[in-house]
């Protein structure tokens, strides 16, 4: 195939972070690739990809599933003798596939416009506001306000089935603008490599990774010691965030009770585990960011906070939410709900299929599409 270099690229890139590094020193001397854990026969990142930038390679940036297949331990920014700086480059060519991958748009404009990325956030959380004030039955007397006519009943204020339509139009949008960007990646890594063809039956002798890889990360365990806590804190995190997702959109009648159950009530204990999980990564990684400590956390792009700093919004207001309903505080129950859906609903909207969040789906795509590709390889091999 022949390649295009565009030289333009540089400045496309840019935004999405790329200018932390002095990639453009690099002499190729190949410590980055020998140190890193990760990188393989077949697949000699991050090096290749500072080639690819360096020569303006955009299509072949664009195609390369390398940048998911690294879990930035930074352990090859810390071996470079030119400050290269490999490991934040190949975070910052995430967030430019994520816009490559993304067909609407979106996901560009948030990664390179701060304004326009509050700006969304601002705007979803009005619309939550203007729908919850008028679909669901905000108290109108005394004694509701207080909790004298009967307790907190949030399900009298926001009776669950209205929610549960809320949050599967959401789930429904968020899956069809995720799916359809992940075909997207789909047809950029594998249809456009015309020097692999691939047989069907390699989609479903590789299926297991995209699990395998989702559920348990276990690549990232290939990092040395020093990233074994990163690599359980961002996994508990992870598997925290897609239990209360699960309560919460598959099933919401169980979850959103008026009844106080008692503390080891699956309900509450599964309520308990994920929210410890959500809360303690989530200071786990607002401290590493803040301390710029590890060389994962040097560099901080603006979207790494706002999805941090929405994600403890996130969890802040659903804390405080149930403690005001177990103690029997109705005022401060239901605009407390209010408050927590105005962070969530733009949280999960803006994050999941168009920013940060989105690599939780992306990286073990990745992994099955590179893992595919190399089984087809094989066989081409063999023939
Ligand atoms: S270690 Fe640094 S200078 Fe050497 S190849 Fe990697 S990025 Fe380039
Ligand atoms: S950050 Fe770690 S996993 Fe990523 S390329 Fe560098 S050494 Fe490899």
């Amino acid at each position: 195939m022949k390649e295009r270099i565009d030289p333009n690229l540089y400045n496309d890139l840019e935004k999405f972070g790329i200018d932390v590094g002095n990639w453009n020193e690099c002499y190729h001397c190949g410590n980055c690739t020998a140190t890193c854990p990760l990188t393989e026969k077949g697949s000699l990142f991050p090096r290749k990809e500072i080639r690819f930038l360096q020569l303006g390679l955009k299509n072949e940036l664009a195609t390369s599933a390398e940048p998911w297949l690294c879990y930035y331990c930074g352990d090859c920014s810390k071996k470079c003798p030119r400050d290269a700086n490999p490991g934040e480059l190949m975070m910052s060519l995430r967030r430019y596939l994520t816009s490559i991958y993304d067909w609407t748009g979106l996901a560009k404009r948030i990664y390179t416009s701060k304004i326009f990325e509050i700006a969304t956030i601002l705007v979803i959380s009005l619309i939550v506001m203007v729908l919850y004030l008028n679909f669901t039955f905000f108290p109108s007397g005394e004694g509701a306000w207080t909790g004298n006519d009967g307790g907190v009943l949030i399900n009298k204020i926001a009776p669950w089935k209205r929610i549960h339509f809320g949050d599967w139009l959401m789930a429904g949008t968020l899956a069809f603008f995720l799916i359809t960007n992940i075909f997207n990646m789909w047809l950029n890594i594998i249809v456009k490599d015309k020097s692999v063809k691939v047989p069907f039956i390699a989609y479903f002798t590789e299926v297991f990774s995209v699990v395998i890889n989702f559920f348990t990360q276990k690549r990232f365990n290939k990092c040395d010691n020093d990233n074994k806590p990163y690599w359980v804190i961002h996994l508990f995190l992870m598997l925290s965030y897609v239990m209360l997702f699960t309560m919460i959109v598959f099933f919401l009648q169980w979850f959103q009770t008026d009844s106080v159950h008692p503390v080891w009530h699956p309900q509450r204990l599964l309520g308990y585990i994920s929210t410890i999980g959500l809360f303690v990564g989530i200071i786990y990684f607002i401290n590493n960011r803040i301390k710029k400590a590890k060389e994962n956390s040097k560099y901080s792009h603006y979207t790494d906070w706002t999805f941090l700093v929405m994600l403890f919004l996130t969890t802040l207001t659903g804390i405080l939410l149930h403690f005001f309903r177990i103690n029997g505080m109705a005022q401060a129950t239901y605009i407390t709900y209010l408050i927590h859906l105005m962070c969530l609903v733009p949280m999960l909207t803006i994050e999941v299929p168009f920013s940060k969040w989105s690599h939780l789906a992306y990286r073990p795509f990745a992994i099955y599409f590179a893992n595919v590709k190399k089984s087809a390889l094989k066989k081409q091999v063999k023939l």
